[in-house]
């Protein structure tokens, strides 16, 4: 008898498994918030290799119009190197909606969000993705380096409550995005199994390289990278090379495509501050300690490529 209710129940449990892998929702809709240098290029990549509509959110009309034109440039320049055909192009294009109103974000399986470093936004628009997008609907970050767990517990006001946090993940793409093929996946202590296997899934229909790990300050990219560009900042700072020697060394030396002065102009010198700020407070480690240098930089409004000016005039 007791073998029998074990046979009908693992049966059932079967049959249940099999209705909720065929009925997990596959993405068909993507949402990205921010349309700076990484919010534009995520969508752009989701519109060409994971071939979903991509609404594209922010606060500024400017920084749409920005994008788009910069996405309508990049596309233009694939199809004069004939990397993709006109129709191509064109379907691509026809993917990205952008929009100034996050309520659009109602009907997205997945949302994607690349606004600024700066965590009490990110903690802000958390809380509203959770009441606007469906209840399915996988949650990411593309944070370089605040706490993942801290993002989803953003969501809600009660803990127990893992409706929403459950959902969020980070997946962090590396700049370009067009170009670098690496994406880092980050679960918070409250991400489901569900969710990183989605996140990764999803980064992979867009032609990404995934790598899993955990929700540490810096993660694994930027706690090594960070720490090495602030190192190069310190040795312009004190002296030790001027910059074109510092990033002739690591880039002749290393075999690396620039040295890391150009890379953080390249990423952003607020970016790169925020981060080595949330490492050496998370950690309390001295070893973290932001440069003086490129405090001063940040202060001047010399944010790198970005803004025109940073340890080179653009
Ligand atoms: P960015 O400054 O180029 O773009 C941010 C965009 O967000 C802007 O267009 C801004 O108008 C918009 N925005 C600001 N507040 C908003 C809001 N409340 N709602 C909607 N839009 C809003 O920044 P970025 O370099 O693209 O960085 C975005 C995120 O990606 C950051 O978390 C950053 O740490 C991370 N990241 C950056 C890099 C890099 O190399 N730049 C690499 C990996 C990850």
């Amino acid at each position: 008898m007791a073998s029998s209710i074990g046979r009908r129940f693992a049966s059932r449990t079967a049959r249940q498994l099999r209705f909720y892998s065929t009925a997990s929702p596959g993405v068909r809709s993507l949402g990205v918030v921010g349309a700076g240098q990484m919010g534009l290029g995520i969508a752009l990549v989701a519109a060409q290799k994971a071939n979903v509509p991509v609404t594209l959110v922010d606060a500024s009309q400017a920084a749409l119009d920005k994008g788009i034109s910069f996405a309508e440039k990049l596309l233009a320049k694939d199809v004069s190197k004939q990397r993709i055909t006109q129709d191509q192009a064109d379907s691509a294009r026809s993917l990205l909606r952008p929009t100034t109103s996050i309520s659009e974000l109602g009907g997205v399986d997945f949302v994607i969000e690349a606004i600024p470093e700066i965590p009490h936004l990110k903690f802000k628009i958390f809380g509203d993705l959770a009441q606007i997008c469906p209840p399915h609907a996988i949650l990411a970050t593309n944070t370089s380096s605040i706490s993942i767990t801290k993002i989803a517990a953003a969501t809600t006001k009660d803990p127990k409550d893992m409706s929403a946090s459950s959902r969020v993940v980070s997946t962090h793409f590396m700049n370009p995005v067009p170009v670098q093929k690496g994406v880092e996946i980050i679960s918070g202590l409250q991400t489901s199994k569900q969710t990183l296997d989605t996140a990764v899934e999803f980064c992979k229909q867009m032609g990404k390289i995934p790598s899993v790990s955990a929700d540490a300050p810096g993660f694994l990219a930027n706690r090594i990278l960070m720490p090495y560009i602030n190192e190069a900042v310190i040795c312009l700072e004190t002296g030790v090379g001027d910059r074109d020697a510092i990033d002739a060394i690591m880039k002749n030396g290393t075999n690396v495509p620039m040295g890391p002065l150009q890379l953080a102009d390249f990423i952003g010198l607020d970016t790169c501050l925020a981060i080595m700020k949330v490492l050496h407070t998370e950690t309390g480690d001295s070893k973290y300690r932001p440069s003086v240098l490129l405090g001063k930089m940040v202060d001047a409004g010399w944010l790198g490529k970005k803004s025109g000016k940073g340890f080179y005039d653009y």
